[in-house]
């Protein structure tokens, strides 16, 4: 039966009886509002690791727009009940006091590969992330960390920061899960009405056509100018950016025999969506 912690006390003595056991521990950071594509990180890390967390937290360092913070979906009994059938043995679930007490004041700034792109359009997020992320090593002291690519741009900011601030972490960087039509799973999706929804395939469509595109010649300018019209021509009410960029550093392509990604965050019924796409 998964166990429901709230301090962070009570999760390091788990943990310390854990590692006296001799179990590799693994953590799976989340929001919460849990769907497929959470539990395929969690399935991961059960197959991985001895004992697994997962905690649900909605750190409203991360949120730069307060509506959006007040709108995010809260699921708690639905998503233990999931991580219960998956095998979980912990949930962590701090209130957020629990987290930021009185007199909270520092904060982890991972430059680079935080300014481009999220790091632009949402400012002070990944501080949020980086910051939260930072603790919940520290709180969980988990060997193993898994996240989704997903969020592609997140998971090189949290890589950045275990290497340079030498966290005993191994980070698993975890396939983007989505609904048979092709629409990446996101807690935000729950948001869409079911015009939306039907609409919402359209970005990841898209970015396969600017994908190939890409791969038989056409420019990279005109290519992802022609995703952004056709994501725009399937009732998106507009695109904040389809980009090709390098796949580690973000930075535009100036190299194109390393790695690249193509992301895209894009609106739609008042929803941002975001995805992305290995080149
Ligand atoms: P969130 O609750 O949105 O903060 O997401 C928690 C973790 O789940 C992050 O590491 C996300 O990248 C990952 N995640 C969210 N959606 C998906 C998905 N569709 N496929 C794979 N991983 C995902």
């Amino acid at each position: 039966m998964t166990v429901i912690l709230r301090t962070v006390a009570e999760l390091r003595a788990v943990v310390r009886g854990w590692k006296a056991e001799g179990h590799v521990v693994g953590v799976v950071p989340t929001m919460g509002a849990l769907h497929e594509g959470h539990l395929s990180l969690a399935r991961r890390a059960k197959a991985e690791c001895g004992r697994v967390i997962t905690t649900i937290f909605v750190n409203p360092m991360q949120f730069n727009n307060p509506d959006d913070l007040k709108k995010y979906p809260r699921t708690e009994e639905a998503d233990a009940a999931l991580l219960n059938w998956v095998g979980v043995e912990v949930i962590f679930a701090p209130a957020p006091d629990e987290v930021y007490p009185p007199g909270f004041v520092s904060k982890v700034t991972v430059g680079g590969v935080s300014g481009p792109l999220e790091g632009t359009l949402r400012p002070g997020h990944f501080e949020g992330v980086a910051t939260v992320v930072a603790k919940l090593f520290g709180m969980s002291q988990a060997d193993r960390a898994y996240f989704g690519q997903k969020d592609w741009q997140q998971l090189q900011v949290v890589q950045r920061l275990v290497a340079d601030l030498n966290m005993a972490v191994t980070v698993v960087g975890c396939e983007t899960v989505r609904d048979p039509d092709g629409l990446a799973m996101s807690s935000r999706n729950l948001r869409l009405t079911a015009e939306g929804r039907r609409r919402a395939p359209a970005l990841y469509a898209a970015m396969l056509a600017a994908a190939r595109d890409v791969r038989s010649g056409v420019p990279e300018a005109q290519a992802m100018a022609r995703a952004t019209a056709a994501v725009l021509a399937e009732g998106f009410d507009s695109v904040e950016y389809i980009a090709l960029r390098d796949a580690e550093t973000l930075e535009a392509v100036t190299d194109p025999d390393r790695p690249l990604r193509m992301l895209a965050a894009a609106w739609i019924d008042d929803v941002r969506l975001i995805d992305n796409i290995a080149v």
